[in-house]
């Protein structure tokens, strides 16, 4: 144990808009009891000389998030799960340091709100909006330590945790990390709260946000649809609707709560209620490698009150599937618990109606989303991690062919994407080959898809929801 009784039980409550109150949780009952249990994917730097002093300064810093805000999106999310909304994930694999800058995060910010605008027009539905974003920073990986020629180094786990230069100093995890992590967060969700809250979102700019996807070929295909998005939103405009709503979205911070170090010292009790929330993000979610029933990673979410969300690969049985609800929502409370399916195009059709079947009949309400990209990862020929267009398609596809065929609601997309001209997956209208990874491979975990892509593919989901 880091953190000091004394030090977080004294700590000063803070006040955040609307008078929510957040304090320490050193004593919670049951928040240390993760530290017992087996745990994956986890540093080795408890003897660092700056760790204490990092989980302190963690411990002692501002919530990122506020339970208000926390419990607001559970409600959404209980919408979703009842088919009254739909859901977007999107962002990058691993946010960087370098990359926190506002031209990026405004590009990122701007194309999840030009999808969302596609999507609740396919949809006719509120369309939940959240980002991989503000501490999408620490990485599972196949392997501890990499090799290169006759040198061998810790992996790579994301800049919360190393370096991603492969040089012994750089692969060192240095805890002071998570502090760079927490203020890089911080930046990012303060431009993110101005943009989305300061009229940047305002839907009446749809018409120029098309304007950049025009140059576009597969601009041709979508245009009717645009062309009605355009029109729909004059009409309300030469109606006199001026309602904040077209202004303003609620926007969601997620990532994957990976390192517990930093989620344990970001967790807060909610003054209102006495209750434990993390502070990091709004959602965050347990990986496809850290979801095993008995570790760590489930233990500590489920005492938790932030909606969650749970990856689930090709080989999830029914059984894990039951567990899991019973642990992380004993309650069957509607938003807590999202399910990602990351299965594969070959196996979605397949793998995925007998665990939907299996969730329906036991009565919980759950989200129920498609990541299509993690199961679609390939090695291109020369050498990059990419994923085809094509097959990201085909997973989303086939979630949408088992949830139609089951009756069952299809309630969200899970991307990895950026707003930037990157190129690192394969296909698309504007096609992107490999001999441009060279130039425009950028992301240092996982392949996005580009501004284009992302629209593109916003625009085929949504005709997959009109027809
Ligand atoms: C990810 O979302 O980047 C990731 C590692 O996913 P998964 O847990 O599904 O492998
Ligand atoms: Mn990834």
């Amino acid at each position: 144990m880091t953190t000091t009784p004394e030090k977080t039980s004294v700590q000063t409550p803070l006040t955040a808009p609307g008078e929510i109150l957040h304090t320490g949780a050193a004593d919670y009952p049951g928040l240390d009891e993760w530290r017992r249990l087996p745990i994956r994917q986890q540093p080795d730097w408890r003897d660092h000389p700056d760790f204490d002093s990092a989980v302190d300064e963690l411990s002692s810093n501002p919530p990122l998030v506020f339970a208000g805000e926390v419990d607001k999106l559970k409600r959404r999310l209980a919408k979703v799960a009842s088919g009254e909304a739909f859901l977007l994930q999107g962002g990058d694999c691993a946010e960087t340091f370098a990359g926190a800058t506002a031209d990026k995060i405004s590009a990122r910010v701007k194309t999840l709100l030009q999808m969302a605008v596609v999507l609740t027009y396919g949809a006719s539905l509120p369309v939940v909006k959240m980002g991989r974003m503000a501490g999408q920073f620490a990485k599972p990986r196949s392997s501890d330590m990499e090799t290169r020629g006759d040198v061998t180094l810790p992996s790579f786990r994301g800049e919360i945790i190393n370096g991603f230069d492969f040089t012994e100093d750089s692969r060192i995890p240095d805890p002071k990390r998570m502090v760079r992590a927490y203020n890089t967060s911080a930046a990012t969700l303060n431009l993110v709260r101005a943009f989305t809250e300061g009229g940047f979102a305002d839907l009446r700019a749809v018409q120029q946000w098309n304007k950049g996807f025009m140059d576009n070929p597969a601009h041709a295909r979508y245009e009717s649809i645009a062309g009605e998005i355009d029109r729909a939103v004059r009409f309300m405009e030469a109606c006199g609707a001026d309602f904040d709503a077209l202004k303003r979205t609620e926007f969601y911070a997620a990532h994957e709560a990976l390192l517990l170090d930093y989620e344990r010292a970001l967790t807060r009790i909610d003054s209102r209620t006495g209750e434990p929330y993390v502070t990091s993000g709004h959602f965050v979610w347990i990986g496809e490698r850290t979801r095993e029933l008995d570790g760590a990673h489930v233990d500590y979410l489920s005492r938790v009150h932030n909606p969650l969300g749970v990856k689930l690969g090709p080989k999830t049985t029914v059984e894990d599937l039951l567990a899991l609800i019973e642990k992380l929502d004993p309650q069957r409370e509607p938003g807590r618990l999202t399910f990602i399916t990351r299965m594969g195009a070959k196996n979605i059709r397949e793998k995925l109606p007998p665990l939907v079947e299996a969730v329906r009949d036991s009565g919980a309400k759950v989200v129920w989303v498609t990541d299509p990209m993690h199961g679609n990862t390939i090695t291109a020929k020369n050498g990059y991690k990419t994923r085809q267009f094509d097959d990201v398609m085909d997973e989303v596809r086939g979630f949408f062919e088992v949830h139609r065929s089951l009756g069952t609601y299809p309630g969200g997309l899970h991307v990895e994407m950026t707003g930037d001209d990157v190129a690192e997956c394969l296909g698309g209208s504007d096609i992107i080959d490999e001999s441009a990874f060279d130039a425009r491979y950028e992301s240092l975990c996982d392949p996005r898809l580009n501004h284009k892509q992302s629209l593109e593919m916003a625009f085929l989901v949504a005709e997959a929801l009109t027809q």
